[in-house]
């Protein structure tokens, strides 16, 4: 075996790939991970973290993952950095996969367990391509400080939204949140916490119709859908959360998706493609919890040593 061939290939560093990289590697399988440090997991994108259970205290997205990280590595799991670009089904007399990257490294295994999360999804308005990076943002842990003491907006109704306007109350001076209806999606705690922080206001029924600025975010244009008023919001910066598409560029072709690009296995996360697994975020209809992520990868992990031991012949009851 080559030092590029594997019998097992994760791809992803997030919540499912290091819980399926923890288990393989006790199972005594040569297993990589291979993470990006372009596109980072969600959970690293996370401040608090209150929800994932054993953690009384909180933790920081960064922290849980360091942690899933050297635990992976205590027991044996390798990683690498890497973007995937491509997935081959190898010509040898056993069925291996090829995974290329960006920068044209190859490595080869028998099975694969796809755990590449999602990244956010655009608006698709006027101006949010121009001004990204400069007043337009998709991170509030990445980018919240550079509004200190200004007003911002937050576009979107769900947990992330919530949860990222909690986060910039800490530097912003006040913080608007736009959304296309009169209620939230969020989980109720979080509703709660942003209906009593008094550097939060909402703006109901709304949706962003363009963003403008000279060469930095300055106003957005709000049209209200029940109305149909346009409005102007003066504001610094604006964080969109409006969402989130998968990362499956690089496997689409391959394995079986939704329409929206979104991995669909079943119960024990196997695809359609005997050998290769889909968990976490990246699987269609699922809830995209880090809770949920970690079960994903551990039930994809067992599935996949299952799957090898099978067509190796050194199957147990
Ligand atoms: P989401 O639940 O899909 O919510 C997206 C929000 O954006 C919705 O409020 C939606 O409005 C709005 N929206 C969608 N397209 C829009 C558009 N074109 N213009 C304006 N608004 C638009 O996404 P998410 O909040 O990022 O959450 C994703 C998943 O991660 C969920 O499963 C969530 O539970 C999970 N998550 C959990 C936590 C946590 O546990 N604390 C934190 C973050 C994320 P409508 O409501 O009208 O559809």
């Amino acid at each position: 075996m080559s030092n590029k061939e594997y019998d097992v290939i994760i791809i992803g560093g997030g919540p499912a790939g290091y819980s399926a990289g923890i288990y393989l590697a006790r199972a005594m399988l040569k297993t990589l991970l291979i993470e990006s440090n372009t596109v980072l997991s969600q959970l690293m994108l996370t401040d608090d973290i209150e929800n994932y259970p054993g953690f009384p205290e909180k933790i920081k997205g960064y922290e849980l993952t360091s942690n899933f990280k050297k635990q992976a590595e205590s027991f044996g799991l390798e990683i690498t950095e890497g973007l995937a670009r491509e997935i081959k089904q190898k010509n040898t007399d056993k069925q291996k996969w090829s995974i290329i990257t960006q920068n044209k490294s190859e490595y080869i295994a028998e099975s694969l367990i796809a755990a590449t999360g999602t990244k956010a999804r655009k608006l698709g308005v006027p101006g949010e391509e121009e001004l990204r990076g400069k007043g337009v943002s998709y991170c509030a842990v990445c980018d919240g400080a550079f509004f200190k003491d200004q007003n911002v907006a937050v576009v979107g109704g769900g947990d992330t939204a919530i949860q990222e306007a909690l986060f910039l109350t800490r530097y912003a001076a006040k913080v608007s949140i736009i959304h296309r209806r009169d209620r939230l999606r969020a989980e109720k705690l979080l509703q709660q916490q942003a209906f009593k922080n008094e550097k939060i206001d909402f703006i109901w029924d709304s949706t962003i119709e363009k963003i403008e600025g000279d060469n930095k975010v300055e106003n957005i244009k709000l049209k209200n859908l029940k109305s149909d008023n346009i409005t102007d919001l003066g504001c610094k910066g604006i964080f969109i959360f409006v969402g989130f598409t998968p990362n499956t560029n690089y496997i689409k072709e391959i394995v079986k998706t939704d329409d929206s690009g979104w991995i669909i296995t079943d119960d024990k996360m196997n695809t359609n493609i005997p050998g290769i697994f889909a968990a976490g975020d990246v699987r269609a209809n699922t809830y995209r919890q880090i809770a949920t992520a970690v079960g994903d990868g551990v039930t994809a992990a067992l599935t996949c040593e299952k799957y090898i031991s099978r067509i190796r012949g050194t199957e147990y009851i």
